[in-house]
């Protein structure tokens, strides 16, 4: 049996960064760039008015300082250009062009019109309220590094300077298989002795969350065949596939023997850890294989320690593993056996309470924390007040 930070490396090591693609800018969310992107254009591609007001231009000579000549208007998306001369104003709006000549902009809330005579009730700075060509960026300028995650503000700054295509690194195909006899498909009538399939749907949720589709989601039942024929199909066009169930020592836990003779090769099977002991970790080809324990809390706990690392690795991500603060402990919590323990938590400002009802098979708390407790194997308890190793969920 491993343990967890070795498991940890090992999945690092054995994965790898996909090849860079070329996508439309509109589908960027998300992406990793696998370039720098410099900027085409200046932004703003002209001086733009910051205000709705008036454009001034310079003193006049032997005139009041604060009084102007109003010679016209200009809105945003004018073309025309004109020049203003000394002692000359025009009305002007956010985002017009300022026109050349202009000294400064003036914000129309200071200032007073008597027919054409423009009088400004402040004093006059040079340059206010004028957004400078380029003042966000130059053109030829880095606009993104390699290796920015694209947010909506990043997808728009690059819209912004009218890019329409990017190079980013691929995201995997993933497919998913759920093992289990008794599982049966939301929508349809339970018997007894069955119970609604759910890791398909928190994993896809999951890999959503983390800006990944699942290209295919397969459902088998406890048969070796089965079991080793949709492994094997997947493999064919996949290079992430993610199994739930049947990986544990059971007589219908048909995964590792289908596996095996598939010659996938195990990289660790069983990791020293609760919940998510039996997790087995291998490879084949161009595919990494993430086989987890059926228990719902088990798998998703699995996934977070060790799929979305992979994930986002080959994505091209920097940061791999979930946030991780140091924080004070509400209550204590005593800790059985010899395996590591991550523990379904809540966090509040600086503190971070262990939550009831930490058993793999129990979704629900999952489902109302934010956080995980880490507690090493080494470590047999944690006590109220203590500094403990906190993992945000994402
Ligand atoms: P297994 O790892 O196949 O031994 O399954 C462990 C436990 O998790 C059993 O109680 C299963 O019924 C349950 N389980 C397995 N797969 C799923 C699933 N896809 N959705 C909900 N529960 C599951
Ligand atoms: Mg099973």
């Amino acid at each position: 049996m491993i343990a967890v930070e070795g498991a940890k490396k090992l999945v690092t090591q054995n994965t790898k960064v996909l090849p860079s693609i070329e996508i439309e800018l509109s589908e960027g969310l998300g992406y990793v760039l696998s370039e720098d992107v410099y900027a085409p254009i200046s932004h703003p591609p002209f001086q733009q008015s910051a205000m709705d007001g008036y454009a001034i231009g310079q003193f006049k000579k032997n005139s009041p300082s604060n009084t102007f000549k109003l010679v016209g208007e200009t809105k945003a998306g004018d073309l025309s250009t004109f020049s203003l001369k000394e002692g000359e104003a025009i009305r002007i709006f956010t985002g017009a062009m300022v026109p050349g000549g202009a000294m400064s902009v003036i914000m129309q809330e200071v200032t007073e019109v008597n027919g054409d005579e423009l009088v400004i009730h402040q004093e006059i700075k040079a340059g206010s309220n004028i957004r400078p060509e380029g003042g966000q960026i130059m053109a030829g300028a880095l606009a993104l590094a390699k290796g920015t995650t694209l947010s909506p503000a990043g997808v728009g700054f690059l819209a912004d300077l009218g890019i329409t295509q990017l190079n980013v690194y691929a995201k995997p195909k993933v497919g998913l298989i759920v093992t289990g006899n008794e599982l049966v498909k939301a929508g349809q009538k339970l018997q007894k002795g069955q119970i609604y399939e759910s890791n398909s749907t928190t994993l896809t949720a999951a890999l959503l969350a983390t800006g990944t589709n699942v290209a295919a989601t397969k459902s088998v039942q406890d048969s070796l065949e089965q079991t080793t024929l949709t492994i094997q199909k997947m493999m064919e066009s996949m290079e992430v596939i993610i199994i739930s169930g049947g990986i544990s020592v059971g007589d219908y836990d048909f995964v590792g023997e289908a596996l095996k003779s598939l010659n996938v090769e195990e990289v660790f099977y069983k990791v020293n850890q609760k919940p998510g002991k039996p997790l087995f970790f291998g490879k084949k080809d161009k595919c990494i294989i993430f086989a987890l324990p059926g228990n719902p809390s088990a798998a998703l706990l699995c996934f977070y320690q060790y799929v979305l690392p992979a994930i986002r690795k080959m994505c091209g991500e920097s940061v791999h593993s979930l946030e991780k603060r140091s924080l004070v402990l509400k209550n204590g919590y005593i800790k059985k056996g010899e395996r590591a323990h991550f523990l379904k938590a809540k966090v509040e400002g600086e503190t971070v309470e262990i939550l009831e009802g930490q058993s793999s098979a129990m979704l629900y708390t999952f489902a109302v924390a934010n956080a995980l407790v880490y507690i090493p194997e080494n470590k047999n308890e944690v006590k109220i007040g203590e500094l403990v190793e906190v993992q945000m969920l994402p």
